[in-house]
């Protein structure tokens, strides 16, 4: 969570990244969001500029079995949020929280605001 988000243009993700996402899981590597395992698979780059840390890497397995997407597809398509960012998370930290779904309804900072309220209090 402490290194700053980096929004990565689809013309930065190399092929050999592409052959890298996994299919099935493994265990070093870089942090997938759901399933809070270590990989060495490439995994989804967020482009929201306001996602942080992890929250906008997920491997291969879980996005597949949990929101029904490819990684590969996310690397490729320059609007995509990850499923926190999209309000639609349904990992074990998120449900916990009420994130909200959109920027705006939160005066523009991008924070579990909203762990008692639904966001249309703000
Ligand atoms: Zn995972
Ligand atoms: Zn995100
Ligand atoms: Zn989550």
């Amino acid at each position: 969570m402490a290194s700053p988000h980096v929004v990565r243009p689809v013309e930065e993700i190399t092929e050999l990244e592409l052959d890298h996402v996994a299919s099935s899981v493994a265990d070093k590597g870089s942090t997938c969001h759901q399933c809070r395992q270590k990989t060495t698979d490439t995994k989804t780059n967020c482009r929201n500029p306001d996602c942080r840390g992890v929250q906008g890497q997920f491997c291969g397995p879980c996005l597949r079995n949990r929101y029904g997407e490819e990684v590969k597809d996310a690397l490729l398509d320059p609007e995509w949020y990850c499923p926190p960012c999209r309000g639609i998370c349904n990992c074990s930290f998120c449900r916990q929280l009420v994130l909200c779904f959109l920027l705006s309804n939160c005066g523009g900072s991008w924070t579990a605001c909203c762990i008692q309220q639904p966001c249309q209090v703000h």
